[in-house]
């Protein structure tokens, strides 16, 4: 991942992930990625050591709260965090213990990048009959998230029972910080930021965005920077997705848009991401907890085992250990390999392998590339 900083303690003490699995698919997506991470830490002798934790409604009912003080302590302490989806939509009111751990957890850490990737692979449908490979960098921190824009109290209320107001947070120190991290991302890609934004009608929130965006982009001459309004966008990510290489923006777009690029690319099941902040760094799938289809066996977990995959890579450059990067890379074209075969692949994408089954032949495809099958 982009630009880290360093860690202190040298590599060799083991790295120690903490493991949250979630709530709905969350469980059964998570194991399936421990499975595919034990295997590359068997393999490339990583030393990595897994602490779970638990969060959700098993939390809810053991420690009468969604997310208790206990884990972040423990997340904070972490050397990388893996968040299975997490139902909290589905949480009682926070007075009753339900608190949406993915946002307070991007909130406590200062995840303030959320890096989502959409691409297309070889033999899987797409929407569109264009190739394309995209990252979408998205502001995670401010914006209209009434959960995390406030220090105290919530950015939505109510003045009177026909009145509701949303506050949305921008601020230039959160503006400069991502697109610092959308710019040095395209640098190691193929040099293009496209900025999405609604300057026109929010001229003082997005404007103060793209002012602080264009003020980055003109210490990165090498890197072509290009504007939209997110209306456009939605149109021409469609229209031509293979047009755009870093698609920097600000919290809900981005969440919009990536849900879009992601189908885009054959589904939410393959949306991998990962939160990063200067210190911490959190694989979370890209999608919910996708209750209708939880405890079936029928998730696909190629999203969370992309986002164990850029955490390697992230844990890689933050502890100067080449062998972390192999790992994710190896894990990546593990996934590649299995999601190319159409006798492989999980319900979402047309398949009937199971959730377990898909993860052990992805595990199987790790030891295979590995030359130790
Ligand atoms: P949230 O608002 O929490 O992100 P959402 O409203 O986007 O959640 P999801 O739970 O992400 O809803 O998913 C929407 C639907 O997509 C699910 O109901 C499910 O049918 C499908 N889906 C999501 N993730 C997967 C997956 N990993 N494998 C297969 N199907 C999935």
């Amino acid at each position: 991942m982009v630009n880290p900083s360093r860690a202190e303690k040298p590599r060799y003490t083991p790295l120690r992930l903490l493991v949250m699995e979630g709530d709905g698919i969350g469980p059964e997506i998570t194991a399936a990625a421990l499975h595919v991470l034990d295997t590359v830490n068997d393999i490339l002798d990583l030393r990595i050591t897994f602490v779970p934790a638990e969060v959700g409604f098993r939390a809810l009912k053991s420690h009468g709260t969604t997310l208790p003080d206990s884990v972040v302590e423990q997340a904070t302490q972490a050397d990388g965090i893996v968040l299975g989806p997490v139902a909290h939509n589905d949480y009682p009111p926070a007075a009753h213990g339900g608190v949406n751990p993915s946002g307070e957890l991007r909130k406590q850490l200062d995840l303030f990048a959320n890096i989502r990737p959409a691409r297309t692979r070889d033999n899987i449908a797409s929407t569109i009959a264009q190739v394309f490979d995209l990252v979408i960098v998205r502001e995670n921190t401010e914006g209209f998230y009434s959960d995390r824009s406030m220090h105290a109290g919530t950015g939505e209320f109510m003045p009177t029972p026909d009145l509701a107001i949303a506050l949305r947070k921008v601020s230039a120190h959160g503006s400069r910080r991502i697109a610092r991290q959308a710019f040095a991302l395209a640098r190691q890609r193929r040099r293009k930021v496209t900025t999405v934004h609604k300057a026109n009608v929010l001229r003082v929130s997005d404007g103060l965005f793209l002012r602080c965006v264009r003020e980055v982009a003109a210490e990165y001459g090498d890197v072509v920077h290009e504007e939209r309004l997110i209306d456009a966008m939605t149109a021409l990510l469609i229209r031509d997705p293979h047009a755009f290489d870093v698609v920097l923006t600000t919290n809900m777009f981005g969440d919009i848009l990536s849900d879009e690029a992601c189908e885009l690319a054959g589904g939410l099941g393959l949306g991998a991401s990962l939160n990063l902040g200067e210190n911490h760094a959190m694989a979370q799938a890209q999608h919910g907890a996708a209750p209708d289809i939880a405890g079936k066996d029928v998730a696909n977990p190629s999203s969370l085992i992309g986002s164990t995959a850029m955490l390697l890579s992230w844990l890689s450059a933050r502890h100067d250990d080449p062998k972390l990067a192999q790992a994710g890379k190896l894990i990546d074209r593990a996934l590649d390999a299995v999601l190319s075969q159409p006798a492989l692949r999980t319900r979402d994408l047309g398949g009937d392998t199971g959730t377990r089954a898909f993860a052990e032949a992805v595990a199987d495809n790790v030891r295979d590339l590995a030359g130790q099958n």
